[in-house]
């Protein structure tokens, strides 16, 4: 049972329903809440079918239209930082969770309430957890338990993006590369071998070494392969055995893991490289029919978004997917978020517009 005082008016303009919705709070593991709000209004929606996993609720229309489309947003924040209830100023909502993304939240719920047939059959998703480790992450506890309600030609991840359109994901590697050497004591250095003076070959294959530039659907991702660690050295006198310099690769879409962990490889022929853990990035998919017709709805050059996102999971279930959501990302976790009221009416026009 919904509390009364949580009842969401489904009614009321996109901006008043992101106050509405901030005001429930709901830091990432205390979403139930809100879910439960969510799921209540969605159900009074007639020509909607309505699923609930865990605080994930999943909404959608049956109209046997040739496409169908996904608009994701994730219900959690990060932890409130005295920045609640909503105020509202001069066309600016303050507080926690208005940019990420309870902006992009209400829009998702206008749509669903006041679309009863879109050109395409949309699926609408409202997730748990993604603010925080990915494991616990509601959209990939669905895509492992029912992959079916995820299914679609093409997904809008409603993340901040100031109402444009940033497309795909970049990928993301982690490696170890393992030095080793021999140990001795400094004061007679040649009986031993500095695993520490083996990394200088590593670090200027690295610093040598040009990241590509990788054009897809007319975006171009820059890759980086960089060193973000390095560890080694046993004690003021002696010689290290072993030295660890730890990597980092963003990768381009285009790119599957084992590739990119093949780049690696090559880069640094000869020297022991371990993958630590690798997340796939996620193609644009720009060219797809209801990618084209949406960027061409937005009307803005579409950009890529060059860190890890969850279109990821979408696009590693064969859905491409980009983000697109009325907050200014810069603002996002902030105890200074905002999001101006102007872009979300934006959003919800153009997405009014692709979906009619
Ligand atoms: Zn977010």
């Amino acid at each position: 049972m919904t509390d009364p005082q949580d009842e969401l008016d489904l009614a009321a303009d996109a901006a008043s329903l992101t106050v509405a919705l901030c005001d429930i709070e709901s830091v990432s593991g205390r979403e139930t809440r809100l879910a439960d709000a969510v799921d209540a209004a969605l159900r009074a929606v007639p020509h909607l079918t309505v699923d609930r996993d865990g605080d994930t609720v999943v909404a959608r229309t049956d109209l046997g239209r040739d496409e169908r489309v996904v608009l994701a947003g994730h219900l959690d924040t990060v932890p409130v930082g005295g920045n609640l209830p909503c105020r509202v100023e001069g066309g600016r909502i303050h507080g926690c969770g208005t940019t990420d993304m309870k902006s992009g939240v209400a829009v998702q719920l206008r749509l669903a309430a006041h679309l009863p047939a879109p050109n395409r059959d949309v699926t609408f998703v409202f997730y748990d957890h993604e603010e925080v480790e990915a494991d616990k992450n509601g959209l990939g506890r669905v895509a492992r338990d029912h992959p079916d309600w995820l299914t679609a030609d093409f997904a809008v991840l409603m993340e901040p993006t100031n109402a444009t359109v940033e497309g795909g994901c970049q990928g993301t590697l982690r490696a170890d590369v393992v030095l080793s050497g021999h140990r001795a004591h400094s004061a007679r250095s040649w009986m031993g071998s500095n695993a520490v003076h083996a990394a200088g070959e590593v670090l200027r294959r690295l610093s040598a070494y040009q990241p590509e530039q990788v054009t897809i659907d007319g975006l171009t991702y820059r890759e980086g392969l960089n060193a973000v660690g390095i560890t080694g050295g046993v004690a003021g006198n002696v010689i290290p055995d072993e030295c660890v310099v730890s990597l980092n690769y963003r990768f381009a879409p285009s790119k599957d893991e084992d590739e990119a962990a093949d780049v690696v490889r090559r880069v640094l022929d000869g020297f022991d490289v371990r993958v630590t853990d690798s997340a796939p990035g996620a193609l644009p998919g720009l060219s797809h029919p209801a990618a084209a017709a949406f960027v061409a709805m937005v009307g803005r050059e579409p950009a890529p978004k060059f860190g890890w996102t969850d279109v990821a999971r979408f696009s590693s279930l064969g859905v491409p997917a980009v983000n697109y959501g009325p907050g200014d990302p810069m603002v996002a976790h902030q105890r200074e978020e905002y999001c101006d009221v102007a872009p979300i009416h934006e959003c919800e026009r153009v997405l009014r517009a692709w979906l009619t």
